[in-house]
């Protein structure tokens, strides 16, 4: 299992530079003298040639080494290819500096297929303005959506990994449906939280500090649970529903404004908080038929416009947590 598909083709890159390297005498003097000789004279051998092929060998050996390792310490070969692919081009990291008024966006729902094109799309968006943001990750089955962990690869240095739920399933308690972790029991919480690390960390290595609880309840015993796992939650200390602004009013269904977040995170912000959470979900831009609506769409790139003109700082909850544990 070692032996993923990159090792394997530069195995055969490397066996082709070895025969070439070896044959590169006769051929030489094959295409110089058009005559083929298996033995060709020594002098017609130019020492640039022999040189290039050194290089080639050696770059292979050292693709085949680095893939070997990687595949080692990633699951899939999927993310095994893609974790070697960004040892060669890293992620660009944009600046984060948390000041008095910092914003978090918090994309919850980020899961494979269910409208990941359109998270994607506003993760790069977002990345794009120069702000990092918060991924909400459902992780049950996360790593099959090739598409979206292709991104997240390679934006990793810019997105937060949040755990929200494991499958996101809403439990039904006589007759009401209540969120996946509401009513959860220390153990039951304990072994969703591992399982969703476990199947995060099977798509992309990184640290996991916050949990997000789906439909932003979460019962007293799996409070406790996050603190095994060293997780925050998203918000703590704020009451019942921890975020200040969100894109959806769920009142009357409807997207709300960029002005009227901007405004709640104002109001946040005079109250003397130094953090405004907005919420986010891929949904609340669909239009009737469940596609994107560009019309709705705009209204988050004109977020994403408002934030920087009113100098907000972008941050992420892990940033927030590194600052005040440095503290
Ligand atoms: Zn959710």
């Amino acid at each position: 299992m070692f032996f993923g598909p990159i090792t394997g083709i530069s195995l055969i890159v490397s066996l082709i530079v070895v025969l070439v390297g070896a044959f590169v005498r006769p051929i030489f003097f094959f295409v110089m003298t058009k005559r083929a000789e298996l033995f060709a004279p020594k002098r017609q051998i130019r020492k640039p040639i022999v040189a290039t092929a050194i290089v080639i060998l050696l770059v292979s050996f050292y693709v085949s080494v680095t893939a070997f390792v990687v595949t080692k310490t990633v699951d899939s070969p999927h993310t095994g290819m893609l974790a070697f692919a960004s040892t060669l081009v890293p992620c660009k990291e944009v600046d984060v500096t948390p000041t008095s008024k910092n914003v978090i966006l918090r994309l919850d729902d980020v899961q494979a297929y269910g409208w990941s094109d359109i998270s994607v799309r506003m993760m790069k968006d977002t990345i794009e303005h120069d702000m990092p943001i918060v991924a909400g990750i459902i992780p049950k089955g996360v790593a099959g959506d090739l598409m979206l962990v292709n991104f997240l690869e390679r934006q990793k240095c810019n997105i937060e990994f949040a755990l929200h739920g494991y499958d996101h399933g809403a439990i039904s308690d006589f007759d009401e449906l209540v969120g996946e972790f509401e009513l959860l029991s220390y153990q039951d919480a304990a072994l969703r939280l591992e399982k969703g690390i476990e199947e995060i960390n099977a798509m992309v290595r990184v640290p996991i500090t916050t949990f997000i609880p789906p439909q932003n309840r979460i019962s007293f015993e799996a409070t406790a649970a996050l603190a095994d796992y060293d997780l925050f939650l998203s918000k703590s200390g704020n009451g019942y529903y921890d975020y200040d602004a969100k894109t959806w009013n769920y009142n009357d269904n409807t997207l709300v404004s960029a002005v009227e977040v901007i405004k709640v995170c104002d109001e946040t912000f005079k109250k003397g908080d130094d953090v405004c959470v907005i919420m986010l979900h891929p949904q609340d831009f669909l239009d009737e038929e469940g596609v994107l609506d560009e019309g709705k769409y705009g209204e988050y790139l004109k977020l994403l416009d408002l934030i920087k003109l009113s100098e907000f700082s972008t941050v992420r909850f892990s940033d927030m947590i590194a600052l005040h544990s440095s503290k």
